[in-house]
């Protein structure tokens, strides 16, 4: 377990249990130690149609954990608490999930209810996402904030107002100084008075990757003179005591407390600005950015790390807020914050399968030893001098200078294939002949390729758009010393689908060798983690790979431990045609007539309906009936 830091990233939720594998602990440090999920039993469970009560899902699959989810919510919920307490802080904290982070229905509403007991809302970005947060909403808590962020039209800004009039607690914060107008010309149209926010252009600026749309010269928000002039002109409008929160946000994944701090206290000066100003100021919404250690280090060194908990961070918002507002006398406010990434990351894991893995033996016709007679013959000169030297300097033990004829003859050998002056079977030979001396010298772990059913560009895209790095690893057989290290190759044809940097900076992941020699067949299940925000919304359909099936898992006193309380196959082939405007149907329809015309027969048919019917990832063996009992036009 040391080997992939799990303590570090994964704790208090994921942590290796004495049968070796990875196991869940949903209530995070006050889990007993029956309540433990094993993730091999849910992949079992869900995966395998064989096991009692399985369900037959296709990998790969996300299992939800909407018990970590509660977990997170409530740790996010008594550290303000705590927080405000202990400063003695004149007034509480009232955050919103901002639902970009991921608009699941199961996870927003989940959200909406776990939330009940802290008036707990939601952040909304566009369009869609208010209208999914006002029907989500309408079971929140009657107080629970409504933030509409983002670019706004007239429509927007009417559907808001009218979020308003169905009694949401509704906030239209400003994102451009232009939306006023909309607002107030619409607020009189619909005879709504507005609640109004607006978000500020910080000068603090976060330094790393999440924060580039920061500082004065940042993508969003207004500057102080668009902010004086929004107040001024409400004033001017007699709606100055609509204007009641100021929002900010740096970026996602705030390294440090420091930066923290100065964000915050830049805000909170602003806000008593607008108090003195003659606003009617009662928020502050310190936006997302509260992070999460995916490398388990702690050290706020980079994009993949904090150096602070849940505590530290409302501490220092609390503090932050505090202190501006009493040295200018001002009402402590309420604090919200946007915290996305922080809420949800954990609560849920992809699960995938290593199919096959690259072999170090020679492949090919007859062994090295056989092939290599003949090989030497067909060298030229330098290169055969190359071969002789490198086995010389095996002999001799001599590490360095094996590693450098290894390199010589490789290359050299190359040019002569270009050249067409040696053929495929000694070029193979050779590669065969370096592998094995270098693997004799220990001048090389080889590291071998993982094939493995997913696709990065739907799952894990930020990993190939950004560089994020989550922790991946196997979630089962940790009770074995990994002999193999490997990187993983998705099933795209693509060169970027590929997965060779890991958390710590490590260029390959320890893994265990593939029963059958990895030849193929499968069988071995990696995990990736903290992965539930971003990812699902980001996704891409690179290769037409629709998406993994789902399961949402609950701890239950069951005999498992556990219970599959929503289950869900990904995308069919039929699925993903349509999304990008083809029709199934009448795809099938032609293919079925030109079946019969070419007297193809009907198992060709039902196979035909059988592939639109199924998943685009790769799925173990059909079985006949399967593929017969399908009635080919129905299943479309
Ligand atoms: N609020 C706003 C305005 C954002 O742009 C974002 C995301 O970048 C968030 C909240 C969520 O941030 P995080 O996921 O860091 O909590």
């Amino acid at each position: 377990a040391d080997l992939y830091k799990i303590d570090g990233w994964g704790a208090p939720y994921f942590s290796v249990n004495a049968s070796g594998n990875v196991s869940v602990r949903p209530f995070g440090a006050s889990t007993l130690p029956h309540q433990e999920i094993d993730l091999m039993k849910v992949v079992k469970k869900s995966s395998d149609p064989k096991s009692v009560g399985g369900l037959g899902l296709p990998l790969p699959l996300i299992v939800r954990l909407p018990d970590v989810l509660r977990h997170r919510l409530e740790s996010l919920n008594s550290a303000f608490e705590f927080a405000v307490q202990s400063h003695g802080y004149g007034s509480w904290y009232q955050g919103v999930y901002p639902v970009k982070c991921n608009q699941d229905r199961f996870i927003v509403e989940d959200i909406v209810r776990f939330g009940l007991p802290f008036r707990f809302g939601l952040e909304a970005g566009s369009k869609p996402e208010l209208l999914l947060a006002m029907s989500c909403l309408a079971k929140g808590h009657p107080d629970a904030f409504l933030v509409c962020n983002g670019y706004k039209d007239e429509e927007y800004v009417a559907l808001a107002l009218m979020a308003r009039s169905l009694d949401l607690n509704t906030v239209i914060v400003l994102e451009q100084e232009e939306e006023l107008d909309v607002v107030i010309g619409n607020s009189r149209r619909l005879g709504v008075r507005p609640v109004i926010g607006l978000r500020a252009k910080l000068r603090t600026k976060h330094s790393g990757h999440f924060g580039s749309t920061s500082g004065e010269k940042g993508k969003f928000g207004l500057n102080t003179a668009q902010i004086l002039n929004v107040a001024r002109k409400l004033q001017a409008v007699d709606m100055l005591d609509c204007l009641q929160l100021l929002h900010f946000h740096i970026g996602s994944q705030i390294p440090s407390t420091s930066l923290l701090a100065d964000g915050v206290g830049e805000a909170a000066q602003i806000y008593c600005e607008l108090a003195r100003l003659g606003a009617n100021m009662r928020v502050i919404d310190i936006g997302g950015g509260l992070g999460i250690d995916y490398d388990g280090s702690h050290s706020g060194e980079s994009d993949m790390s904090i150096g602070y908990n849940l505590d530290e961070y409302a501490a220092t918002v609390v503090q932050a807020v505090q202190y501006a507002c009493d040295r200018r006398g001002v009402r402590h406010p309420i604090l919200c914050s946007e915290s996305g990434r922080a809420l949800v990351s954990h609560h849920s894991v992809l699960i995938f399968e290593a199919k096959s893995s690259t072999s170090f033996e020679p492949s090919g016709p007859g062994s090295v030893g056989a092939n290599l007679a003949y090989s030497l013959d067909e060298l030229a000169d330098d290169a055969r001098a190359d071969y002789r030297n490198l086995m010389a300097a095996a002999v001799r033990g001599e590490y360095e200078t094996c590693c450098l004829y290894i390199d010589q003859l490789k290359r050299r050998c190359v040019d002569l294939f270009k050249d067409g002056l040696l053929g495929l079977e000694h070029l193979a030979a050779v590669d065969a002949l370096c592998d094995i001396v270098a693997k004799e010298i220990g001048a090389s772990r080889p590291v071998r390729t993982y094939h493995v059913n997913l696709s990065l560009f739907t799952s894990i895209p930020d990993y190939w758009a950004i560089e994020q790095l989550f922790p991946v690893m196997p979630i089962h057989r940790l009770d074995q010393r990994p002999g193999v290290d490997g990187v993983l190759s998705d099933l795209t044809c693509d060169s970027d689908g590929k997965m060779n940097k890991f958390i710590g900076g490590a260029t390959s992941l320890p893994l265990h060798e593939m029963s059958g020699g990895g030849g193929g067949g499968g069988g071995y299940y990696l995990g990736m983690f903290l992965g539930g925000a971003y990812q699902e919304a980001l996704g891409g359909m690179h290769n037409l790979f629709g998406g993994p099936s789902v399961v949402r898992v609950s701890h239950s006193e069951g005999p498992h431990g556990f219970a599959v309380t929503g289950a869900a196959p990904g995308p069919s082939c039929a699925d993903v045609l349509r999304a990008m405007q083809h029709e199934p149907e009448i795809m099938f329809e032609l293919l079925k007539r030109r079946a019969e015309d070419y007297e193809a027969g009907d198992g060709v048919v039902c196979g035909l309906a059988h592939a639109f019917h199924s998943m685009p990832y790769l799925v173990s063996a059909v079985a006949e009936d399967a593929v017969c009992g399908v009635d080919g036009g129905a299943v479309l």
